[in-house]
């Protein structure tokens, strides 16, 4: 099959989170398989020689190729995309980034046709992308290069669905009569999500338990009823793991390499992340790791309410992340508190990242929802045994004989779980037979893509 991956974020080139370890990973494993595969992207300021090898193809339009030949194409524009930042500044949302990703998808079409390359899947990602299934099935219906083309969409979280005044809607070149509640409209707004539900021939999430989720009331975002309409075209892949990147065999952040076979080394990570942080070189004690995005849907909500009584608890805490500031804020003044016991580091590091994956003993997860969740499954893969609240992704990967999972999404069902995971660190007996369930589980991007393969052939057989 030939298959065109459209997404605003890809790895190596531009991340901001889980989407562009799918959107750089999945093209990579889909050529594994034996598909002919291109990716499309914005140009951001940041992909630049001599970072990346980039060739150019016309005015417009540049290159760069990854893995075994998959060729990343870069939409270019000054004005939308010769920014610091992918979606925001300082200010919040950019304001044009209606006219910005609606560019990248129209410039992204065009591309398919410039270059002859007939796809027989497009698979778009999130909001940002989100407008190649409307364009193609009206602006560019009559033209027979795009006749037979499917598009599939994949929700990599509900949460953000790109909304805009409905002043701007002319902007988007489309026909008034698509203002409406059964296409783009949602409350008097464009929704841009919601014309990709609506327009695609299939939609995906990442996680089977989250693609039922979203078709409810309490996690589809006001989006539950137009899912709901399509539930027999809305599926659900977990996301692999790189594992070329995420493994303590190979990993090149972190003091002592280890694996299943093997476990030795971790004692050695405990030790030198406890240095790192500066705190007390304890091994008789779980350290607990978080590395995540500050934000209530992380779980900081409960985890705020519940921290002054967990860092009385006998462990020890390391926190990686960066987001909303009222966390950042209720976080440091808790480091004053507990010097001893946690260790804050508010900001974005990949190579800390993993030494808190590998160091820890157990990595907190508590996310109010989780469309799939990656942090789990790197924890997992170092035997760093996942504790999680029972939600989307979570609940797909994560069970009580590879983690600790609680079922209500109270502060104190948290506590207890802590709690639970502490007595079972000091008592010893289970701890090496549930990290070695975690570390023998393979959630690898090759069994993710044959998924995507089936998915795509459900349509192109039609
Ligand atoms: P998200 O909803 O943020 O995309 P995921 O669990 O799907 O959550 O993916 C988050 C990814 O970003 C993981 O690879 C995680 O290790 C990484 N990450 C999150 N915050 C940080 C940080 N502050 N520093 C380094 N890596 C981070």
């Amino acid at each position: 099959m030939k298959i065109a991956i459209c997404a605003s974020e890809v790895v190596p080139f531009a991340k901001t989170g889980g989407l562009a370890d799918v959107a750089g990973a999945l093209p990579l494993a889909l050529k594994e398989e034996g598909q002919e595969v291109i990716v499309v992207m914005p140009r951001y300021k940041s992909i630049q020689e001599p970072k990346f090898k980039l060739s150019r193809l016309k005015p417009g339009i540049s290159y760069a190729v990854t893995g075994k030949n998959v060729k990343v194409y870069f939409i270019e524009n000054e004005q939308y995309f010769n920014r610091d930042n992918l979606y925001t500044d300082k200010n919040g949302d950019y304001p044009d980034n209606l006219d910005r990703f609606s560019y990248y998808c129209r410039r992204g079409l065009d591309l398919l046709k410039e270059i002859n390359f007939k796809a027989d899947i497009i698979h778009v990602h999130d909001w940002q992308a989100s407008l190649i299934p409307v364009y193609l099935k009206t602006n560019y219906a009559a033209d027979p290069f795009y006749k037979n083309i499917k598009t599939v969409l994949t929700i990599h979280n509900i949460g953000y669905q790109g909304l805009f005044p409905k002043e701007q809607f002319p902007k988007l070149g489309l026909d008034w009569s698509l203002f409406n509640m059964e296409k783009l409209e949602f409350y008097d707004k464009v929704n841009l999500l919601k014309g990709g539900i609506v327009f695609s021939d299939l939609v995906n999430t990442v996680s089977p338990t989250y693609s039922k989720e979203i078709q409810t009331k309490e996690f589809g975002f006001g989006l539950e009823g137009v899912l709901s309409k399509r539930s027999k075209s809305l599926f659900g892949i977990l996301n692999g793991l790189d594992y070329s990147i995420w493994n303590p065999e190979t990993d090149k952040f972190i003091a002592a390499r280890f694996c299943a076979k093997d476990i030795k080394g971790k004692a050695a990570d405990k030790e030198d992340l406890q240095k790192f942080c500066g705190l007390p070189l304890k091994k008789n004690i779980p350290l607990f790791g978080i590395v995540s995005r500050l934000a209530e849907q992380k779980g900081f909500d409960i985890l705020a309410e519940a921290i002054d009584h967990i860092c009385n608890l006998d462990l020890q805490m390391v926190i990686l992340g960066t987001g909303d500031i009222k966390y950042h804020v209720l976080l440091q003044d808790i480091v004053k508190k507990y010097p001893k016991v946690i260790s804050l580091h508010l900001k974005f590091d990949d190579a800390l990242a993993h030494k808190i994956y590998a160091g820890s003993d157990v990595f907190l997860m508590p996310s109010k929802y989780e469309p799939c969740g990656l942090g789990q499954l790197i924890s997992l893969k170092y035997g760093t045994i996942p504790l999680v609240f029972k939600t989307g992704g979570l609940a797909d990967t994560v069970n009580k004989n590879n983690g600790f999972i609680f079922d209500e999404y109270k502060k104190d069902a948290l506590i207890r779980t802590i709690e639970n995971a502490i007595k079972a660190f000091k008592n010893g007996k289970n701890w090496d037979k549930l990290m070695r369930a975690g570390m023998q589980c393979d959630f690898s991007w090759a069994e993710s893509a044959r998924g995507y393969i089936r998915l795509y052939g459900k349509i192109c057989a039609k």
